[in-house]
């Protein structure tokens, strides 16, 4: 049993990596001189199985425990930042004018190398850890790319596990929850044909601009009247595209939004209900559609056991009531979510404290944290893979 103060002797020297991480922000898949850092702290804590150039820039290290065979368990952190322009104010800001670690993936980088440190010494499990760091979480999917070439098969990884710091949620606290944690990512354009012509002889066209204002009316409540209350789903019209003139019916209207869903028959549900409630309207008035979908990400489910083994781990270091089992999912994307789909896991959150949000100018990864996250990692390496 571990209690976080055997993890707080690694919080200054983690904090100093987590500072020249943030000083030095890097974007998407260009994360070269964060990768060239990460690769030789790991090589210099006496791991010598560091696979880099995965991904273009991810890296796959390898530790064998000292209790013999077993499978392999994978612990990831992010390492891109973000192109925000930094108003923290703190000394180590970045020096990337328009860059910067907003997301916190500088912290999330600094917690995994400190758990790879602890673990490099002391080596008390049984199979091996894969320490996963990953390029492009912000928009570039590089999670997915990592699990298209091939980590999962080659580093034999039986179960996969990720971390966010969350602001709002008091440091030392962690908060998981079984199933979708966060929501799958589609996109939709709606095309209304109709027939132009002059405005004062409304009588001479098919107006696409009153049937696509009806389509609009007519996805309200797909929601509403089509699915359980209790169940989350989100279509949201955002882009509407119509016209040139006062005294022109236009020949199309183009609609244009974005569906949030957590369960995949809801986003089957809600890719062929848009579709069919469009048609439908638009033949009733005699016009066509064209009608696009794309799924863009899917959503990030938990796995029930390796969940449990994450609470437990969680709850080993911090006990019970700084635990909390049932978050709520969140509406926006996880791209660790390819991740989950290729092996299960789980996906914890850790207090960042009362901070500025992700993504905002003012936000700083609070270092306080550390020693909380390097102590999860081992805690649950121990936990899953015990000697
Ligand atoms: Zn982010
Ligand atoms: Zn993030």
């Amino acid at each position: 049993m571990h209690f976080v103060e055997t993890f707080r002797e690694l919080q200054d020297e983690a904090a100093e990596w987590r500072r020249y991480l943030h000083q030095n922000p890097e974007l998407g898949y260009g994360v070269h001189n964060t990768a060239s850092f990460v690769a030789e702290k790991l090589a210099s804590f006496g791991i010598n199985h560091i696979e880099t150039g995965i991904a273009e820039t991810g890296i796959v290290a390898l530790i064998h425990g000292e209790g013999g065979d077993g499978p392999a368990i994978g612990l990831r952190a992010d390492m891109d930042a973000l192109p925000v322009r930094e108003a923290s104010n703190k000394p180590w800001s970045s020096q990337t004018l328009g860059r910067m670690h907003a997301c916190g993936h500088d912290g999330h980088t600094a917690m995994l190398l400190g758990a790879a440190k602890y673990l490099a010494k002391t080596r008390n499990f049984k199979g091996s850890v894969a320490l996963i760091f990953q390029p492009a979480e912000e928009d570039g999917l590089g999670g997915q790319r990592m699990v298209e070439e091939g980590i999962m098969d080659r580093f034999e990884i039986g179960q996969v596990f990720g971390m966010h710091n969350a602001p709002g949620l008091e440091v030392g606290k962690f908060a998981i929850c079984d199933g979708p944690a966060a929501a799958a990512l589609d996109e939709f354009d709606i095309v209304v044909k109709g027939r132009g012509g002059h405005a004062a002889s409304p009588h001479l066209t098919i107006d696409p601009v009153v049937i696509g204002a009806q389509i609009i009316v007519g996805l309200q409540t797909l929601i509403s009247r089509g699915t359980d209350p209790l169940e989350s789903l989100v279509v949201s019209v955002t882009k509407l595209e119509a016209g040139t003139a006062y005294n022109i019916i236009p020949e199309y209207v183009q609609i244009s939004g974005t569906v949030r869903s957590l369960k995949s028959e809801l986003r089957d549900y809600a890719e062929r209900q848009i579709r069919k409630c469009a048609e439908g309207i638009a033949q009733g008035y005699g016009a066509e559609i064209e009608f696009k979908h794309r799924r863009l990400e899917p959503s990030m489910v938990n796995h029930k056991e390796a969940t449990h083994m994450a609470i437990k781990a969680a709850c080993r270091l911090v006990g019970s009531e700084s635990v909390n089992d049932k978050k709520r999912p969140s509406m926006g994307a996880e791209d660790f979510a390819y991740m989950l789909q290729a092996r299960p896991g789980s996906y914890i959150n850790l207090g960042n404290g009362q901070t500025a949000a992700l993504h905002n100018p003012a936000y700083d990864f609070n270092d306080e944290a550390l020693p909380y996250g390097i102590g999860y990692w081992v805690t649950l390496v121990e936990t899953a893979l015990p000697v």
